[in-house]
């Protein structure tokens, strides 16, 4: 069946996307995803209005896919592993050989971080360690806490949140160079620094870590962390193969209104394509770009009515 719209990611911004598109009661639309983003990480996310005791992305996502399912909006999972454009529709292929098509296609695959298997690091996400200090810098407030990281990028995070935590200490897991001037900032302003890998967190409860064992044994206590290795994937794949234009950094470029990309009918929402990577900024990302979508299917509709 040929869809009017595919939404290629069920995470925040493609769910928001077709909770605004199914609503419009109108469209065949289709999710779909596979089921492992940033809002299946986060254990709970404490900066979204409405929810001031925090609420995990697990949740969110559960609530967004019953409310758009509600409206009819069909969702599959599945990973998207090559998209061509064929004429007006776009030809989508799924890592089973299974083959989708749709008058429009949005985009909202997101970016993935990259960490190390560390045990202990993921039941803690969200709830005791932490990977944006716009959302999450406040929960480390006077408290001792670690950055677990890489180089420079660990480096920079651990200077960003230097005056927010009691003790701030510094691990370079992977003991990847730091620059001389950037180490010298770090030992000026307090910070501690260890070059050492990391063997496991030791949590208390629930996700709340109480120290980092590092691989010689030392224990570091830690009421909180953060992590920043660096070389975070930002999932363009498809829309590069479409032709889509990209930033330097492999955010996709879009119409800052409409959310469309330089390929017409191919949008972008969330993660992949803006910087600030917040579920609220997701979420307005993926309304602004079903908004946009449903105009252009009710001119293709209309164009379609119309006699030649
Ligand atoms: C540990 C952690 C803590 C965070 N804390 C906060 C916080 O406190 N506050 C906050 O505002 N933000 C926080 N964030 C960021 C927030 O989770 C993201 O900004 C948000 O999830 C972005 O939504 P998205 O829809 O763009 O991407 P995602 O939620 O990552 O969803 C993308 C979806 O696309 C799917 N997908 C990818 N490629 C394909 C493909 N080829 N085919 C099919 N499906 C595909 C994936 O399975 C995934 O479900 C946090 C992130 C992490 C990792």
């Amino acid at each position: 069946m040929t869809y009017d719209c595919i939404i290629v990611g069920g995470g925040i911004a493609g769910l928001q996307a077709a909770i605004q598109l199914g609503r419009y009661m109108t469209h065949q639309i289709l999710v779909i995803d596979s089921g492992h983003g940033r809002s299946t990480l986060c254990r709970n996310y404490h900066n979204i209005l409405g929810w001031p005791e925090g609420v995990s992305g697990i949740e969110l996502r559960k609530r967004g896919k019953a409310q758009a399912a509600s409206t009819g909006v069909k969702f599959v999972q599945d990973k998207v592993i090559k998209a061509v454009r064929h004429g007006q529709l776009f030809k989508l292929t799924g890592e089973q050989g299974e083959h989708y098509e749709a008058r429009t296609l949005l985009l909202a695959t997101g970016l993935m971080d990259r960490f190390p298997d560390i045990p202990g690091i993921l039941p803690a996400m969200g709830r005791s360690v932490y990977v944006c200090p716009d959302c999450d810098g406040v929960e480390i407030h006077d408290r001792k806490t670690v950055v677990m990281g890489s180089g420079n990028p660990g480096a920079n995070m651990a200077l960003l949140l230097a005056e927010r935590a009691s003790e701030l200490i510094y691990i370079n897991h992977e003991q990847k160079a730091v620059d001389a001037e950037t180490l010298m900032e770090i030992k000026n302003r307090g910070i501690q620094y260890i070059e050492g890998g990391i063997s496991r967190l030791l949590e208390e409860h629930d996700g709340m870590i109480q120290s980092v064992i590092l691989e010689d044994g030392t224990v570091i206590p830690a009421e909180r962390g953060f992590i920043a290795f660096g070389g975070n994937q930002v999932h363009s794949k498809l829309a590069e193969e479409l032709g889509a234009k990209l930033y330097h950094n492999k955010h996709v470029e879009a119409d800052a209104r409409s959310r469309m990309t330089s390929v017409q009918n191919l949008w972008v929402a969330g993660d992949l394509g803006v910087h600030a990577e917040q579920v609220t900024v997701a979420m307005g990302d993926g309304a602004m770009a079903a908004i946009s979508i449903n105009k252009v299917l009710m001119k293709l509709g209309k164009a379609q009515e119309t006699p030649l």
